[in-house]
């Protein structure tokens, strides 16, 4: 990492945010020869933003994801980057037959959705009856936009584009509204329930929400990459340095502005060290952060001033959707007992997903050891509330380790493990749904855990959607350079046709980086 010395220079291009589009557009404007020196500024302690990867205790090699955490097959430029990287990845199973749905109190596996015979806790039309839940939201949307899911990428998006639905644009409904129309109210219960999420079935841009949700057409996989998600920035970045760049971490942008010569000043402080503005002078500044984060820099200058047309719109035509992760380890894999060892199961309870994330080898002699890690919650909205319930940890104690053999002895929690270290009360309630939602009454106890809740600043959310009214096609072009005559540039999820998803993020810096710096395609986006 650069020493805060060394940017006395004037640099070519300024960066701010070491997430995934932050380094991935720094390495790409190096790589292609289109800038000398660029510094990358990240306010916190580590390279990676949204993308958190942590080996649990006693699990050497398996990484808990608490941000994002897979990648699609028809995804172009992460499946290219990730073969560029040469990171091996492993396929990553999200529904399988004998998974589990615990709604309204009855166990329902995954596989007999589609047996009309299983009576579902829901009161549902006759239409919709037989039909796995993944189908009903398709059965929703077809009844209102005939054709719409017949379709998939580009040319979905042109069509929802032109389509109006009782004269309004598709963009001007929000997703829920629709949803109201094709669905009965039991239908729309099931499917939220059953999809593992809240915060997807409401009312955000129908436009939009259709496209990234029909986008998953047949045959398209999930993987995952070996290391965890955030070897991804993390190999981007050695690249990214390796090239000239640098990278400086704890360094905070307060505010920006422009001076005489058109050059881009920033304003720079360590967030823990309470140090004085520093100032740095860059050709072009790339924002590579969310609607949040933007907000929290000091509304000046000739971008961010409130004054400014046009720019606050844009800024606020995304929500940031709260989002919260708990990974809990066990000595064994108890919910084997009832048949489950991958993929998701859901629940209307406040845990809502699990994923059966890894499981050991057996050791110390005994075939049923085997240290099994959950991501054990994985829940949105009011969801997220519940848990908050529980995160204070001036009024809860920290939850401890609770197991202490060779292996964990051998591979200790690491410091970043420990830093999103939950209560002692949180744990004990996300057991106990856990325990409730697979049927088991007696099971061992956790003896690791780990949590993040990304509403926390400066995420605001952990992902974020287009709201009603936006037009996605105008704003994304718009807010890669939110004043054309001012050099400064935005990138990242938020504001992409890929929302919550790293190609997102990946995608509007190709925008910045194609549209305003001049670069190429990359030869290796698939
Ligand atoms: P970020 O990762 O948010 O990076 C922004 C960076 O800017 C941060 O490091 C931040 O600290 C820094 N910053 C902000 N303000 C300042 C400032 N003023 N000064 C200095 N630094 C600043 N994607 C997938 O592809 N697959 C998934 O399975 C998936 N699941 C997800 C699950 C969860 C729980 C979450 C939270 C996200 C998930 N995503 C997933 C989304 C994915 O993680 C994001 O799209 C991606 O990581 C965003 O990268 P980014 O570069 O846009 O922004």
């Amino acid at each position: 990492m650069a020493e805060a010395g060394d940017r006395r220079q004037d640099l070519d291009v300024a960066i701010v945010g070491a997430g995934v589009s932050g380094v991935y557009a720094g390495w790409r404007l190096l790589a292609a020869g289109k800038a000398k020196s660029v510094t990358i500024f990240e306010q916190s302690e580590r390279i990676g933003g949204r993308l958190l990867s942590l080996e649990p205790p006693g699990m050497p090699g398996v990484f808990c994801e608490l941000g994002g955490m897979r990648f699609t097959s028809n995804q172009p430029l992460v499946v290219g980057l990730i073969k560029e990287l040469e990171l091996a990845t492993h396929p990553f199973p999200v529904e399988e037959g004998e998974n589990i749905n615990y709604l309204r109190g009855t166990h329902v596996r995954q596989q007999e959705f589609g047996d009309p015979t299983k009576k579902l806790p829901y009161d549902l039309d006759w239409a919709e009856q037989g039909m796995n839940p993944d189908d009903l939201l398709a059965y929703a949307v077809e009844q209102v936009i005939p054709g719409a899911t017949q379709m998939s990428t580009a040319p979905l998006r042109k069509f929802l584009e032109r389509y109006k639905l009782d004269g309004r644009h598709v963009y001007d409904w929000g997703f829920w509204n629709l949803l109201a129309r094709g669905l009965s109210h039991e239908g729309y219960e099931l499917a939220r329930a059953s999809g593992g999420y809240d915060t997807p079935l409401l009312n955000w841009n129908a436009l939009d929400t259709i496209s990234l949700n029909f986008d998953l057409a047949a045959g398209v996989t999930y993987s995952a990459v070996d290391g965890g998600y955030q070897s991804v920035p993390l190999t981007v970045a050695e690249k990214f340095e390796k090239l000239g760049g640098k990278i400086e971490l704890s360094q905070h942008l307060d505010s920006f502005d422009v001076d005489a010569d058109g050059k881009v000043v920033l304003h720079l402080s360590d967030p823990d060290a309470h140090a004085k503005h520093e100032e740095v002078r860059a050709g072009a500044l790339v924002l590579a952060m969310p609607r949040r984060s933007l907000e929290l820099i000091s509304p000046t200058g000739p971008v961010l001033d409130r004054s400014v047309p046009g720019v606050r719109d844009l800024i606020e035509s995304v929500t940031p959707i709260p989002l919260f992760k708990l990974c809990i380890a066990y000595p064994y894999p108890w919910w084997e007992s009832v048949g489950v060892t991958q993929g998701r199961s859901q629940t209307d309870l406040p845990i809502r997903q699990c994923y059966y994330w890894a499981t050991g080898r057996p050791h110390g002699g005994n075939p049923d050891n085997r240290k099994s890690v959950l991501l054990a919650t994985y829940d949105d909205g009011l969801n997220v509330d519940f848990w908050n319930g529980y995160s204070n940890p001036k009024h809860h104690p920290p939850f401890e380790t609770v197991e202490e053999d060779e292996l964990v002895a051998a591979h200790p929690a690491s410091e970043l493990w420990n830093k999103y270290k939950p209560t002692a009360p949180m744990i004990a309630e996300a057991d106990r749904q856990l325990r409730e939602m697979h049927g088991v009454r007696v099971a061992p106890k956790p003896y690791a855990a780990a949590y993040i809740d990304w509403g926390v600043d400066p995420y605001g959310g952990g992902v974020n959607f287009w709201n009603i009214h936006a037009r996605s096609s105008q704003v994304i072009p718009s807010m890669t350079n939110p004043v054309p005559a001012v050099p400064v540039y935005v990138c990242g999820e938020a504001y992409s046709n890929g929302q919550g998803w790293v190609e997102g993020a990946l995608e509007t810096a190709e925008i910045v980086l194609q549209e305003h710096f001049g670069l190429s395609a990359p030869d290796w986006a698939s």
